[in-house]
């Protein structure tokens, strides 16, 4: 089966019992079961619930892995897969990360007393690294967020392998419809289900797919005993979402093409960061590991002022953290998403205050960029007037 077809043909487990071809919600905590002795196949939803199932049956096939498992955000999914290290043992990891995951990693060093090594993962030097930490897991994003940058999967997943460490794949800025990790050598792939797979910002949810069954199980097993699994009506939000997958990434990849040209040519706009418009090695391994280029770009102005104001100017995009939304949505990291980073890596790698990150949607693409424009025209107005008042202040 293609992959768009696989989007829609989500496992049908009831079609013997059950005619309906959309998958029913079991909004129950409980199961009878069918005697005392039993041992049923359902008892207790937050150790398995069938609308859950088929949930993750169709994650676990997007990202071609033997096991997939649902949980109620992204963060319970990356919490699942750091239980696997340890006090004592070493976590790898790339120094421009998802916000929430730095802290939560700042918070394992400190609690639990797990070593956290952050590196230029994108760079071939600091790859060869990783082995001297002898970690026993490495957790990387590609294209990271918010930078973009792009981080050779299977390089990565063969120094992970060598010293017997696990490689889990952040997935959540591409989704399966543009990389799949799994097939180029990485163990694990997490999601925050909450952007591209569920598609509408309407749920809060965390995936998480292993290449191997065991490991699944062991994962599951963890998922129960934590109680983090996903509710049955947001797994049937989600598994909805996840059908227009394909079409959505589309049509928001277009758009997004269309908006980084634009960006590229405005006078206001300092640098952009989109796979699409890189050159050399960084593209050569983007075009290696994926189908395309997403839709989330970033892009700096030179002044937080400047780009303050051009968010503040916008009228269709929102502000709003988070991405991967049919909505276009705009954000500053630095003072959003990224605020609360571990301080370790504060001291690494800083994300420029005056980054933007806009992560395009579905809408007509003509209707995104003029509201671009009036908001750029009218910030760079601004500055002008600005200027005009300081040399008029110096006479
Ligand atoms: C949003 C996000 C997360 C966290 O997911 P939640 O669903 O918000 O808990 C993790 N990783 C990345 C890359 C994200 O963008």
């Amino acid at each position: 089966m293609h992959f768009d077809t696989k989007l829609i043909h989500d496992p049908r487990l009831f079609s013997e019992h059950n005619p309906s071809t959309a998958t029913p919600i079991f909004q129950t905590a409980t199961f009878a079961q069918s005697s005392s002795a039993a041992n049923d196949r359902y008892d207790y939803s937050r150790s398995g619930n069938p609308t859950r199932d088929v949930l993750e049956q169709q994650l676990a096939r997007l990202e071609e892995g033997e096991k997939g498992l649902a949980f109620s955000s992204g963060m319970a999914a990356i919490t699942a897969v750091t239980s696997l290290v340890h006090a004592g043992e070493t976590i790898v990891t790339g120094c421009d990360l998802y916000g929430g995951t730095s802290r939560l990693l700042g918070h394992l060093k400190e609690a639990q007393q797990i070593e956290v090594v952050y590196l230029h993962t994108w760079n071939d030097d600091a790859l060869k690294r990783i082995r001297e930490f002898k970690p026993k897991l490495v957790l990387i994003e590609t294209p990271t967020n918010p930078l973009q940058k792009v981080v050779d999967i299977s390089r990565v997943a063969k120094h992970a392998h060598k010293v017997g460490a696990l490689l889990a794949v952040d997935n959540t800025m591409l989704s399966p419809y543009l990389q799949q990790p799994l097939n180029l050598g990485a163990d694990i792939v997490i999601h925050s289900a909450t952007k591209f797979l569920s598609g509408h910002a309407d749920v809060t949810a965390g995936a998480v797919m292993t290449k191997n069954f065991k490991l699944g199980e062991k994962l599951a097993w963890i998922q129960n005993a934590t109680g983090t699994a996903l509710a049955p009506f947001d797994c049937w939000v989600l598994s909805r979402g996840i059908k227009t997958l394909g079409v959505r990434l589309d049509r928001q990849q277009r758009n997004a093409r269309r908006i980084a040209k634009f960006l590229v040519e405005h006078p206001l706009v300092k640098k952009v960061f989109f796979p699409s418009l890189y050159e050399g090695d960084a593209r050569a391994i983007h075009l290696r590991q994926t189908t395309g280029d997403g839709s989330v770009l970033s892009f700096t102005t030179g002044s937080l002022e400047v780009s303050q104001r051009i968010l503040d100017r916008l009228k269709l995009c929102a502000i709003t953290v988070s991405f991967g939304s049919v909505a276009t949505t705009i954000s500053l990291p630095s003072r959003m998403s990224h605020a609360s980073l571990d301080n370790d890596l504060k001291e690494v790698e800083l994300i420029p205050e005056d980054l933007i990150r806009l992560s395009v949607g579905i809408e007509d693409v003509a209707d995104i960029l003029a509201d671009l424009e009036s908001a750029f025209d009218s910030a760079s107005t601004n500055i002008r007037k600005k200027k005009v008042l300081q040399s008029s202040a110096s006479i």
